[in-house]
């Protein structure tokens, strides 16, 4: 039998907001443990949680990015579970009336649902040592969005695809930094198996916490491999919570439905409705930042690139920034996009450098030297390495270096003439006709100007020399 996977994910995102969920307490990353507390996010007895306003906008800003409908009216819960991290023994979260539901996402391929997005606040840490665990409550009371797909996703790489569509959104938004290294959006993967073209849905499992782009895609990979194995064995699946483990790059059974946690959810009396104004919704509206599928429009239907080349330039923020900027020193569109692509990525990401470390002017002044024929493209593909490593100027480092192209005819000639004579059987080959020859006397004459000769020149002085 033929399986194929319904995968459904629930993402959580740290809020870029200054201070906390319900309290004024900072958010900061990396403070001292337990020095961004109060009696609120302590949960010193006695104490009463206030909504961060900005907490609220962030979170109707980010549903309509992800157009879902705003619910004017959502209730907060509380969530019981008892943990050393979660002093308050609840964790106060949306559940039977969330912010906003019926939302998507668009991928390449697919329209992706959003079943709904809530708001809720982060438990502290708890810190393991060797013989001791310590509590950090610095990050109990970060506020966060939870958003949750519906089960539309069909392979891994699909659902990479999406928290990448999903992480542009909301950076673009501006409301999270959403760097999954510090801890800042996190994912819990629900992967079920059915057999092909059935409508049914398969008992499904559900992968907690799983902190990388990678790992999500292997612990899906994991999963259907794991589930296929067990029906292709007549077996059933379990409905059950999983871990992922990312050093065997397995997952491993955490809890059975049995054994499933009630949280005996109930709206929290300590807080009233949340209430929000169509004129709230509308005004956060027409402040909203440009959002990336204006931008992939903009970058295909402005500029000419492809649909690839725009998906990507939008999905890394920090390179489609860098694009605008550029466009404003060349209206070479489509070679900006072939250098940050292949060049600049490829290298940055080959020497593990994290930012651009060029400007935009300098990349523009490097294109239009190319164009120019001040230097070659072999070449330029040489100097910006130096300049990412530098910082300096294309001009400088073609001048430091001497790598301007030779373009004077005289000088081209006379190397020309010497390899001819060097090789007067290729010479006379391509003179009877044998084209693919002058592919090889054009290499002799780069390698002996060092790659700066113009290679058109080149080719034209072979030829008239022959
Ligand atoms: P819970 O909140 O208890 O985890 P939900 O029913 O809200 O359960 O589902 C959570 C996630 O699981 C959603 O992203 C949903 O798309 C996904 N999901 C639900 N059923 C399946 C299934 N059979 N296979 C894969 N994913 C599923
Ligand atoms: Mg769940
Ligand atoms: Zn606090």
């Amino acid at each position: 039998m033929e399986y194929e996977a319904v995968i459904g994910l629930e993402v959580h995102v740290h809020m870029d907001t200054n201070t906390k969920m319900f309290c004024g307490c900072k958010i900061e990353y990396d403070a001292p443990p337990n020095t961004n507390t109060c009696p609120v996010c302590l949960a010193l007895p006695g104490s009463l949680p206030v909504v961060n306003k900005k907490a609220i906008e962030y979170g109707i800003r980010t549903s309509l990015a992800l157009n879902c409908t705003i619910n004017l009216t959502s209730i907060f819960a509380r969530k019981n579970y008892f943990y050393p991290d979660l002093p308050k023994g609840y964790q106060i979260s949306q559940y039977e009336k969330p912010l906003a539901e019926h939302g998507f996402v668009l991928l390449e391929n697919k329209k992706v649902h959003i079943r709904r997005l809530h708001l809720e606040e982060d438990a502290g840490k708890n810190n393991h040592f060797d013989k001791e665990s310590l509590v950090d409550l610095n990050r109990a009371g970060t506020p966060l969005m939870e958003i949750v797909t519906e089960p539309d996703l069909s392979s891994p790489e699909e659902a990479k695809e999406f928290l990448e569509k999903l992480r542009a959104i909301v950076r673009y938004a501006g409301v999270s930094k959403a760097d999954m290294e510090k801890g800042q959006l996190r994912c819990d993967v629900n992967v079920s198996l059915r057999p092909k073209g059935y409508d049914k849905l398969g008992t499904r499992v559900e992968v907690k916490n799983v902190n990388s782009f990678k790992f999500v895609q292997k612990a899906i990979e994991y999963e259907i491999e794991r589930q296929t194995n067990l029906l292709n064995d007549g077996k059933t699946i379990d409905q059950e919570t999983r871990g992922f483990d990312p050093q065997s790059g397995k997952t491993f059974i955490m809890r059975t439905k049995e054994e499933a946690e009630d949280y005996r959810y109930f709206p929290d009396p300590d807080l009233l409705p949340l209430m929000v104004s169509e004129d709230d919704v509308k005004s956060i509206k027409t402040s909203m930042p440009e959002l990336p599928d204006e931008r992939i429009e903009k970058f295909i239907n402005t500029y000419g690139l492809s649909k690839y080349e725009a998906s990507v330039l939008t999905n890394l923020k920090e390179f489609g920034d860098f694009f605008q900027e550029t466009i404003k020193y060349t209206n070479e569109y489509k070679s900006i996009a072939n250098w940050l692509l292949n060049d600049v990525l490829g290298f940055l990401n080959e020497n593990q450098i994290k930012d651009i470390s060029i400007t935009p002017k300098q990349l523009a002044d490097l294109i239009n030297l190319v164009k120019s024929n001040t230097i070659s493209t072999k070449i330029a593909k040489e100097v910006i390495k130096d300049m990412i490593l530098t910082q300096k100027d294309p001009s400088v480092i073609i001048e430091e270096k001497g790598l301007k192209q030779i373009s004077n005819e005289d000088e081209i000639k006379a190397v020309v003439i010497s390899a001819l004579e060097k090789f007067p059987n290729e010479r006379e080959r391509l003179k009877n006709g044998e084209e693919k020859l002058i592919g090889f006397l054009v290499g002799e004459v780069m390698k002996l100007t060092k790659g700066k000769a113009n290679p058109k020149l080149v080719n034209q002085l072979i030829r008239e020399c022959l």
